[in-house]
């Protein structure tokens, strides 16, 4: 096993590895820019190494830093968390071609995968159900037949696409001719290039998406599916697994789906597929090719640590067990809580004065928040991940109302008091929502 890992992240998830790599007697290398000196991941790790100033392209997106410092520290791997450069093939490329382990995916999985358009086709092929679409279209000549052979509304997706960023819904003809142009703006703004496409827009579908771990050597498992369709201008807010909309039948179809997809592909490490579901049909939207946010949860039911599955099997072990050995076990939910106003979500850093983090049977709290330590403005605002388990999902949400009115963030706001409102939304309680469900109840609320 690896006697050291350059952990080349920030926040709760730098942490969250850090601790996998601690239980496994691995020593970490913190990076960080010096925004994030004094960070919990960063005071915990072995070693440290400052890479740049706080801007992500000067620091965690800085390449050379971050293979000079595993030079440097003589560290044998590096992990690269998630956002970040952890879906950037070339950088997995030049991590191993300077002969440290990438512990992820193979470059070329990372690449097919972060092309939509070529992902939908990959998927096609291996015999993923995808939502009805085009490939690129250039312009209006283009675009406007691939409109009527979908059928309206049409969404407008970036092919580089991320973050839920860049989409853009047309109902009609007139409506594609006048988003299409903003579509390709904002694509070239966010990811560089404007190469857009168009789907199917489903008006009522849930989120569903199957966590995978392949061993490249034939191995796959999945850890059933989470729920994702509590979202927020396309962004995740809570997850839950198992989803309250599917059926043992239906969890093992599309289970069985993804596990045969990945083994055909010969996929390794962790990753996940991403559907929409609608009147009992799935439609792939996209594949991860990396550990998730929501990740915790999978964990939560099934015992499997993601993470050190992911160290295991980037030093080239088989993962050992089958599909059949896999127990998913009661209720599992995630809150993503951040720093921003519950109100209008403007981002709120800061210094935290007071802080108590929940605990108790079930209760799961993946932060790098303490007391005086100070929020960045610089970075994406999530700050905590409250990660509850209970027996059944009636469990769980009592648990859940109790650890967010234990929880204290002091000095700045957070969304607590949203995730409050929602676990006792009548909708929430009784699993009956779609991905247009929480924006509704958000604008109500105001
Ligand atoms: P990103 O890579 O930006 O996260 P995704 O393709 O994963 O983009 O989509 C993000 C979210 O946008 C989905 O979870 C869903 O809420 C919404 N979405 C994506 N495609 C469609 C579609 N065809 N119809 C309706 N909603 C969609």
């Amino acid at each position: 096993m690896f006697e050291k890992v350059l952990i080349a992240n920030r926040g709760e998830i730098a942490l969250r590895i850090h601790r996998a790599c601690r239980e496994m007697g691995i020593k970490t290398v913190a990076v960080h820019s010096t925004a994030d000196t004094h960070a919990m991941n960063v005071r915990l790790a072995d070693e440290t190494v400052c890479i740049g100033p706080p801007p992500a392209r000067d620091s965690y997106l800085n390449v050379a830093a971050i293979l000079s410092a595993a030079t440097i520290t003589g560290a044998d791997a590096i992990h690269p968390g998630l956002g970040f450069l952890a879906e950037n093939a070339d950088f997995a490329a030049a991590v191993e071609e300077h002969g440290f382990v990438f512990i992820g995916p193979a470059p070329e999985h990372i690449r097919l995968m972060g092309d939509k358009i070529a992902a939908k086709a990959a998927a096609a092929r291996l015999g993923i159900p995808t939502v009805p679409g085009s490939s690129t279209v250039r312009d209006l000549a283009a675009a406007e037949p691939a409109a009527d052979a979908i059928g309206y509304p049409i969404l407008i997706k970036a092919a580089a696409g991320g973050g839920g960023r860049g989409m853009k819904i047309a109902r009609s003809r007139a409506e594609l001719a006048q988003m299409l142009p903003l579509a390709q703006r904002e694509a070239e703004a966010f990811f560089g290039h404007g190469e857009v496409y168009l789907e199917r827009f489903l008006e009522r579908p849930r989120h569903i998406e199957v966590q995978i771990l392949g061993d490249g050597q034939g191995g796959v498992v999945h850890l059933g599916e989470r729920d994702c369709s509590l979202q927020r201008t396309h962004q995740k807010v809570i997850e839950e697994t198992p989803s309250p909309a599917l059926g043992p039948d239906e969890r093992d179809r599309i289970g069985a789906l993804a596990v045969g997809a990945m083994r055909e592909l010969g996929y390794r490490s962790a990753g996940t597929l991403e559907f929409l579901y609608q009147d009992r049909e799935f439609f792939f939207i996209e594949m991860n090719t990396r550990l998730q946010v929501e990740h915790p949860i999978s964990e939560m039911v099934s015992g499997v640590d993601i993470v050190r599955e992911q160290l295991r099997i980037a030093d080239g072990a088989a993962l050992g067990y089958r599909q059949a050995e896999i127990r998913l076990s009661g209720h599992a939910i995630e809150c993503r809580i951040n720093a921003e106003s519950p109100d209008d979500f403007r981002p709120s850093p800061g210094r935290v004065t007071d802080y108590h983090a929940p605990g108790g049977l079930g209760v799961r709290v993946d932060s790098a928040l303490y007391q005086g330590y100070v929020v960045p403005p610089f970075y994406d605002s999530l700050i905590s991940k409250l990660v509850i388990h209970g027996r059944s999902r009636s469990e769980c949400l009592m648990r859940l109302r109790r650890a967010l009115e234990e929880y204290v963030i002091g000095g700045i706001e957070t969304t607590i008091p949203l995730h409050q409102r929602l676990v006792d939304a009548r909708a929430f309680i009784d699993g009956d929502y779609d991905i247009h469900w929480l924006e509704r109840f958000v604008g109500r609320n105001r």
